[in-house]
């Protein structure tokens, strides 16, 4: 239908608010990401880039994180404690990668190729039957 998309990766930039955090993460151009309905991800608006760790690396802003665990403890929610913008964290779903928050990337250069629904609520059923897609 469409030509294929350019899978190429090359490395985006993004951070928090205030400018203290700030990543880049290599990910395509275009790529699907992932909304999620559970709790927080609902309260935050937060829309997930799924990378491996070593397609992420933090550029400035390690002692302004702080760190945020509910449930199972086992995602890693990393907040800037000045301005409160939770720009990426350790998933649930992937512990050893990293979950980019899609507003966070700097404007032009991401493209969310499509949506994907992730039933978070449900989260044991979801990631069995509709596990978020990653790059690379
Ligand atoms: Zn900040």
């Amino acid at each position: 239908m469409s030509a294929r998309p350019d899978m190429r990766r090359v490395w985006h930039q993004g951070g928090c608010h205030c400018g203290a955090v700030r990543f880049r993460v290599r990910a395509p151009a275009s790529a699907p990401v992932t909304r999620c309905n559970c709790s927080i991800c609902t309260m935050t608006g937060f829309l997930h880039l799924i990378v491996a760790a070593e397609d992420f690396a933090l550029l400035t802003g390690a002692e302004m994180l702080t760190e945020y665990r509910f449930g199972t403890g086992r995602a890693r929610h990393l907040f800037c404690r000045r301005c409160g913008v939770k720009s990426f964290y350790h998933p649930r779903s992937h512990p050893e990668g990293i979950s980019v928050n899609v507003h966070c990337l700097d404007p032009g250069s991401f493209t969310p190729e499509r949506i994907e629904e992730f039933d978070g609520r449900d989260w044991e059923r979801a990631i069995r039957t509709t596990p978020p897609p990653t790059t690379g």
